[in-house]
């Protein structure tokens, strides 16, 4: 192309400390990243770049971190509205008495769109650039994604039991079809296959969807072994753990991806290794419901994919990856007995190489390399809890938090400049949100 030598890219950003989580680890200081076409055209440094190209605009980057965006590789976005609803519950009354009944009143296409237009205000605020979803309407999911300008998946809840938006099985698979057919080619929205988990959707439902999924080459995740009482039903009803009765259905492979997986066997954990499934780890909703922690450091060492997730507000209740990375950190030192479990760099590859792989988007996302898509985000180091700097991967780990985002570029758009959202109206937003929070809290909140 003439463009590329003459050496003109859309946007340079440089002098900064670039964290490219490559294979190597490799950082470079006083670094800089080409971007053209939503692509990443070149990593190095920056007066190599500033002589290789002539950008047609340029972020300064000094006193900055660049690294990739932060993946939430599960969430219910839309359940931003549903935040603070009803707290420090069972996950069963939680469930029934208060979300279920609260979805069945509240979830319309509009209250969808204006809570995942909230929760991708705060997810870019917060330096996630892509958000795995599970939810109802997901087309409006995906209206609002594109809005925002975030890179979402999109997976349309399928559940034996009517929906707010389907009244049966078949109804939210032909709904999802059409959602892998309506999105195809779209640069920033994909389409996943997304039964709710083995005790909410039918053998059938659960294998049909999986069908589906394979015919469209997409990514299939459920819930799966999220609590004990969800495991012992398993047991008693199908005779095997939730992964074991996965499997019989035929489900586990490459593609297909597990939230949560808490309470794993030691032969679920060698199973899920074999089929190459994945699982996303929600340490802050396991927390906040007690559900438990999930077995990282054995998933790691049996080579099984791993991402992180925040999973909705209702149970966590933000959608803040650092918090995620810093408790999985944590949690699993305390787990185990040994601070040197879930170290540093495993928690941020998690969040960012992990989950591009689990999603089946290893080869675009999740890095900072020449080939793949321009996601990335500014840390602002300029502020006290970042003072000195020794590592950078300990602050990304424990000491980084959302408000030292200050740029955040997706598909090498800029979405958001020093602080300033440019893709969403917030006053405009935050009216919105609270106007239909308004009567929600009241009818189902907890008194
Ligand atoms: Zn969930």
């Amino acid at each position: 192309m003439s463009d590329r030598q003459q050496g003109v890219v859309d946007l340079l950003v440089t002098g900064g400390l670039v964290v490219t989580m490559d294979d190597e680890w490799t950082l470079i200081e006083d670094g800089a990243v080409a971007v053209h076409n939503g692509a990443i055209e070149a990593v190095g440094s920056s007066s190599d770049l500033g002589r290789a190209y002539q950008p047609a605009e340029t972020i300064d980057a000094t006193g900055h971190t660049v690294m990739p965006g932060l993946l939430n590789c599960h969430t219910h976005a839309p359940m931003t509205l549903f935040r603070g609803l009803a707290d420090d519950l069972p996950l069963e009354t939680w469930l029934h008495q208060h979300i279920w009944p609260a979805e069945a009143w509240a979830v319309k296409p509009e209250m969808v769109y204006w809570g995942t237009l909230l929760a991708a205000a705060e997810m870019i605020r917060g330096g996630t650039t892509l958000f795995s979803d599970m939810y109802f309407f997901e087309d409006d999911i995906g209206r609002a994604a594109k809005h925002a300008g975030i890179r979402a998946v999109l997976g349309e809840a399928l559940v034996d039991l009517p929906s707010p938006n389907s009244k049966t099985p078949s109804e939210g698979l032909a709904y999802t079809e059409g959602l892998l057919k309506r999105w195809a080619g779209d640069p920033l929205v994909r389409v996943s296959v997304q039964p709710h988990a083995p005790y909410s959707a039918s053998a059938e439902l659960l294998a049909r969807s999986k069908e589906l999924a394979d015919r469209y080459g997409a990514i299939y995740l459920t819930h799966a072994a999220e609590t004990a009482v969800e495991v012992s039903e398993s047991r008693a009803r199908n005779g095997r753990t939730p992964a074991a009765y996965l499997d019989d259905l035929g489900v586990l492979d490459r593609n297909t991806v597990l939230a949560h997986g808490v309470h794993l066997t030691d032969e679920d954990i060698a199973l899920l290794a074999e089929k190459g499934t994945g699982i996303v780890h929600c340490p802050q909703s396991n927390l906040k419901l007690a559900s438990g922690a999930a077995r990282l450091p054995e998933l790691l060492a049996a080579g099984v994919g791993m991402g992180l997730g925040t999973d909705g507000v209702a149970s966590n209740n933000d959608l803040d990856m650092w918090g995620e990375i810093s408790s999985a950190a944590m949690l699993h030192k305390l787990i185990s007995g040994d601070p040197t479990a879930a170290d540093a760099r495993t928690v941020v590859w998690l969040a960012t190489r992990g989950g591009a792989e689990v999603m089946g988007l290893g080869d675009e996302l999740g890095s900072l390399e020449a080939g793949k898509r321009a996601d990335m985000l500014l840390i602002d180091l300029d502020q006290p809890h970042l003072v000195p700097l020794c590592d950078i991967y300990s602050h990304l780990a424990y000491a980084v938090n959302k408000a030292d985002v200050a740029t955040v570029i997706i598909e090498g758009r800029v979405v958001m400049r020093d602080r300033r959202l440019l893709t969403v109206d917030e006053q405009e937003l935050f009216a919105r949100a609270r106007e239909m929070a308004v009567e929600i809290g009241p009818r189902f909140g907890r008194r």
